[in-house]
């Protein structure tokens, strides 16, 4: 008889866990708190080779996954472009992923409007609880409910994410809105812009329907801005004076939020950038938050994906690390019995995260540049400009040396 995994989460993780247990011969069913099929709103997603190996192993095609970049690229406040890195890669979007990992689950074993209260581990078995007071049993549950997650609350409630002291702004633009010359300038590279006190980084994604044609892909780029505690809080207000904790819904953010960012960008964004915000979707903000759980598993109960560690954007490896941590859930659960195979897929991913985690918070300090590493606030004099291209969203790397 085939065991039975409740995996509580449907977005990337979740599904990753899904197609992987599936081909381990596991039943599984995901339970997903939204009430309507999710989308990512089109954020942009940078793949390494390790994540195309993934999403292979899992069961989808990896064919026309994004766009091919073939080199890196900083620009200064004028739109000079200052340095160049090669570094071929794909930059596929959310959407994209989603959808590839979402068509391996039949919608039998998906259920929308599912949200996840608690567990109860009896041990030999463990049952859930929604909070419309459904229950299932199971082998195995898999919290893969993003970095609130309840069931990382439930089972260390000690572990909150916490502000890193700024937000990332998203800006998405249509190719065909563009002008020729600053599609030239920008759409063949991974943009970097790096001036003291913030960090810009750009790149092409598909288009609606996954077009990647060229005339009809989208430019997407990330905007890391330091925010004092009281302006977040004034920030994840919206326009009736409620206040949302930790993020607010996009459509919810004030005018005069995104008015005064307007006018920031207007003082200090490099040229390319902002031609392509003034030609933006709505932007829309996220606070950015990171955490470790020190362990990944108790008993009969894995964290798995951002439930389990978030690594700042910076090394672009949440994706990543979800398919990762799915991909060793399933092996180690065929080679041992369920609550050693989760003491041990615990150990190997927690070493992972943690290096990941890291790695992030080192880039994400080289923001805030020191005063006394000289001017740079046209992005031209950044003393870390070579190694934040060479370490921005890529795989990181075991250190040689501690990680300062
Ligand atoms: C600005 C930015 C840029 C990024 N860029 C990259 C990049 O380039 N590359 C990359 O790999 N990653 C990137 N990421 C990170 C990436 O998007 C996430 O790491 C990844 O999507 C995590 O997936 P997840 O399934 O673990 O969590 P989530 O996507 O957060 O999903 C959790 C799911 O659980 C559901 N849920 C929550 N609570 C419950 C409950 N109680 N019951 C049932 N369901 C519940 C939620 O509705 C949600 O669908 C970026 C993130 C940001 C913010």
């Amino acid at each position: 008889m085939s065991r039975r995994a409740v995996i509580c989460g449907g977005s990337i993780g979740g599904l990753f866990c899904a197609a992987f247990l599936r081909r381990a011969g596991w039943d599984t069913i995901v339970l997903e708190r939204s009430r309507s099929e999710l989308s990512g709103r089109g954020a942009g997603i940078v793949t390494h080779d390790l994540l195309i190996d993934l999403i292979a192993q899992a069961g989808a095609s990896t064919a026309d996954l994004g766009v091919q970049v073939q080199d890196r690229v900083a620009f200064d406040l004028a739109g000079n472009r200052i340095a160049t890195l090669p570094l071929p890669q794909i930059v596929t979007s959310w959407d994209r992923v989603h959808s590839l990992l979402r068509a391996l689950v039949p919608d039998g074993g998906y259920h929308l409007d599912k949200a996840v209260a608690r567990y109860d581990d009896q041990g030999d078995s463990v049952t859930l609880t929604c909070e419309d007071g459904s229950r299932f049993e199971a082998d195995v549950l898999i919290g893969a409910d993003g970095f609130r997650s309840a069931l990382r609350g439930q089972m260390q409630p000690d572990v909150q994410p916490v502000f890193s002291g700024y937000v990332v702004w998203r800006c998405l633009a249509r190719e065909a809105d563009l002008p020729p010359d600053l599609r030239d300038q920008v759409f063949d590279s991974f943009g970097f812009f790096l001036p003291q006190g913030t960090q810009i980084l750009g790149y092409p994604i598909a288009g609606p329907g996954n077009d990647l044609r060229p005339g009809h892909r989208r430019y997407n780029f990330v905007w890391y801005a330091p925010v004092e505690a009281g302006e977040l809080t004034d920030m994840l207000t919206d326009a009736k004076g409620i206040h949302h904790p930790v993020t607010i819904p996009p459509p919810l953010v004030r005018d005069d939020v995104l008015d005064r960012m307007q006018a920031f960008a207007r003082r200090h964004l490099a040229k390319p950038f902002l031609e392509i915000l003034a030609r933006s979707e709505r932007p829309f903000f996220t606070p950015i938050y990171d955490h470790l759980s020190p362990a990944f598993s108790a008993g009969r109960v894995a964290l798995a994906g951002d439930a389990a560690c978030v690594a700042r954007p910076h090394v672009g490896m949440g994706v990543t690390k979800a398919a990762a941590d799915a991909e060793a859930l399933a092996r180690h659960l065929s080679a041992a019995p369920v609550i050693d195979a989760l003491a041990a897929y615990g150990t190997e991913r927690n070493a992972a995260a943690a290096l990941a985690h890291a790695t992030a918070q080192r880039l994400g300090r080289y923001i805030f540049a020191a005063p006394d590493q000289g001017h740079n606030h046209d992005g031209s004099n950044n003393p870390n400009l070579a190694r934040i291209m060479a370490e921005t969203a890529v795989v990181p790397a075991a250190p040689d040396h501690p990680i300062t």
